[in-house]
């Protein structure tokens, strides 16, 4: 595997095992402009309760069919964003829908004003369709009067105008400033235009999780189960987006020369589990790349370096335990990318290879190191301007 991607300009990523891997908990409904639509469990809980709690009537058809409007306007919604980010060149790895929406997973972090345009695609979406619905409504003469408005209920076969009032409340329910929700992205793409991601980052998870708190208060004044359901969504998503992007934020546009190990130690390929056992327990290191002359042939991690003294002995040679599929880098690599191909193909390291050679490693625990370095550097910096 081979994660230099220089020669391609474009800046897509060819699909394969780089790729994330899938969301657990969720089927696969089909492909969609090439993009996985999956379905998360919570969606099919969600839609059972639906189907129990509010489409009990004899006009179950009716609800059905309204249902099925609203899924394919919140997949609608997904494609929006993820055509747009697909503009910008940001592969997306797979739309998921869940109960309070979908998401789509890109492989890249926007830059702020593409993650403005991004944000906004998706409400813009279902803004279009309600105005669609209700030009539509207008041409057949079937407007009604306020009257009727205030009164109709799907079941009575007003479902299309039903989907027009739930496109317009997709649309607002988006634009709620509440990280990570799309009017929360908005915000932060707007104040990390104006003073940059990590504390635009700060403001829109804290204002995320006001309104969290905000939309869980009121669900529990009105009572709205859903309501608060959305509420807990918002505040966990809030703090996990919170650490991903800051943590994200704090390598960007940083090379993997920043964060590479230069000092560190390899195993010829006639070595013994022993000797790697030795060197194992001499050192810190714990990713030992195997080398034939100046050839890397494969990487013995801790992991299987204990496995294969616990089937092989110590007699036993690294080669047969090593890993032959390994990441490559080179020392220019994103290493923004290089953190999230780590992580997506649960590697332990990178090996940082340049002119053939070998120069560096990049580990998850020096990543981690750096990255904790990086923020503290960052705090230094904004005490002092
Ligand atoms: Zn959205």
């Amino acid at each position: 595997m081979n994660n230099d991607n220089r020669s391609n300009s474009s800046g897509a990523r060819p699909p394969g095992p780089r790729s994330a891997p899938p969301s657990p908990w969720a089927i696969t409904l089909g492909t969609v402009a090439g993009i996985p639509i999956r379905l998360h469990m919570t969606f099919l809980l969600f839609l059972a309760f639906l189907a129990l709690v509010i489409y009990r009537g004899p006009d179950s058809g009716v609800g059905l069919l309204f249902l099925i409007g609203v899924f394919g306007c919140v997949l609608l919604h997904e494609l929006g964003h993820s055509l747009v980010a697909r503009k910008y060149g940001i592969p997306v790895s797979e739309i998921v829908l869940y109960p309070i929406g979908g998401v789509a997973r890109m492989e890249k972090i926007p830059k702020p004003h593409e993650e403005l345009w991004i944000a906004l695609a998706g409400p813009a979406v279902n803004l279009v369709i309600a105005i669609a619905i209700l030009i539509g409504l207008i041409a057949t003469g079937s407007m009604g009067t306020l009257g009727s408005w205030i009164n109709m209920r799907v079941g009575d076969g007003f479902w299309i105008q039903e989907l027009m009032i739930a496109n317009l409340m997709l649309a607002f329910f988006n634009l709620i400033p509440a990280f990570p929700m799309d009017g929360g992205r908005i915000l932060r793409a707007i104040l990390a235009l104006i003073m940059g991601e990590v504390p635009a980052t700060r403001i829109a998870v804290a204002v995320g999780q006001f309104m969290a708190f905000v939309m869980g208060f009121i669900g529990l004044i009105l009572p709205s189960v859903i309501l608060i359901f959305i509420a807990f969504f918002v505040f966990i998503g809030a703090s996990q987006e919170g650490t991903y992007y800051q943590s994200r934020a704090l390598v960007q546009g940083l090379s993997a020369r920043a964060a590479m190990l230069t000092d560190f130690r390899t195993l010829p390929v006639g070595a013994t589990l022993q000797e790697a056992t030795n060197l194992l327990l001499e050192t810190s290191q714990q990713d030992f790349p195997v080398i034939y002359g100046e050839e890397v042939v494969g990487v013995l991690s801790r992991q299987s370096l204990l496995r294969g003294l616990s089937t092989e002995g110590p007699s036993g040679y690294v080669t047969g335990s090593m890993q032959r599929d390994f990441l490559i880098a080179s020392p220019d690599a994103d290493l923004q990318e290089l953190a999230a191909n780590l992580q997506a193909g649960q590697q332990t390291c990178a090996l940082i290879m340049e002119h053939e050679k070998l120069v560096g490693m990049v580990t998850m625990e020096n990543l981690a190191e750096f990255l904790i370095i990086q923020q503290i550097m960052q705090r230094q910096q904004g005490q002092t301007t």
